[in-house]
């Protein structure tokens, strides 16, 4: 069996037997993979609880050569637990977001550079940023997974033709981003936006130093949460937890999930559960 070594972040963990967990990651080297990670679940394993979700390493792994088999991690050295994105929920939801965000979108035994680099760079800015910054953060993440999927949204330029955008900034989700007005009559799909919210993104993709505040950051969601449902042809679950902190709530009631910000974890494959295992121990 050849024997690879790759940087990994571990994305979703789910026990297989009693020793043994299965782990999703994504890697430097090829995309996203799947290995099984025999005796992880030991209490004296090699391993030693380092596969988590969101801790990056080295990952040293045996490739199967049958297609329906799982590849076998030998050895996993932490060189990043990210342990600040365990400081506080919002920065703990925005990198799991992320994590789920690359499971989706991340191709399978592909490499892709620019996946890799927004999803490390973006998650250790997640860590350091101020609170007022960590939506900032996560949109130039965001939009730097989508680019490296090829899938963008147009922001500044009809997504049809290339015209400058109508002055209302129309959007059209289909059609992969805002319209010039000849198009935006022409698109049955083409729907109102905030134009300062599309500018702010746009700005947030070039690399802008940007202010925004929650109003701004929801509108900017309200963009992007169709667009991702759009080609993922689902919401992603923690999509959910993106938002709350901007809004202030009008008066105490029961959410799914019980008081505060307390997730929803019916889900044993859902990976907040054990990102919040791994919050309490460490
Ligand atoms: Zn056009």
């Amino acid at each position: 069996m050849p024997i690879h070594t790759t940087q990994a972040l571990v994305l979703r963990t789910i026990e297989y037997s009693e020793t043994s967990l299965i782990v999703w990651l994504y890697t430097q080297e090829l995309g996203r993979i799947h290995v099984i990670a025999k005796g992880a679940r030991r209490t004296r394993s090699t391993f030693e609880g380092a596969l988590e979700p969101l801790v990056e390493g080295e990952l040293v792994f045996y490739r199967k050569k049958k297609a329906d088999t799982l590849d076998i991690a030998k050895e996993f050295d932490p060189t990043n637990y990210h342990r600040g994105l365990r400081r506080d929920l919002p920065r703990l939801y925005r990198g799991v977001y992320l994590a789920e965000l690359i499971n989706e979108l991340g191709e399978e035994n592909a490499p892709n550079p620019k996946a890799w680099s927004a999803l490390t760079v973006g998650l250790n800015n997640l860590v350091h940023a101020p609170d007022n910054q960590l939506d900032v953060v996560l949109f130039r993440a965001e939009l730097g997974l989508l680019e490296s999927a090829g899938l963008q949204p147009s922001l500044s330029q009809c997504a049809a033709c290339g015209a400058p955008p109508a002055p209302t900034y129309p959007v059209s989700i289909p059609g992969g981003g805002v319209l010039c007005e000849e198009h935006a009559r022409s698109d049955p799909a083409a729907r109102q936006t905030s134009p300062g919210a599309v500018k702010t993104l746009a700005a947030i993709v070039r690399g802008d130093a940007v202010q925004s505040g929650p109003g701004v950051n929801n509108q900017i969601r309200d963009l992007l949460d169709p667009f991702l449902r759009h080609h993922l042809g689902k919401a992603l679950r923690t999509t959910r937890y993106l938002r709350r902190r901007a809004r202030p709530v009008a008066r105490p009631r029961v959410v799914t999930g019980g008081p505060g910000e307390a997730p929803d974890l019916a889900l044993s494959s859902d990976p907040l559960p054990r990102v919040h295992d791994a919050a309490r121990r460490r």
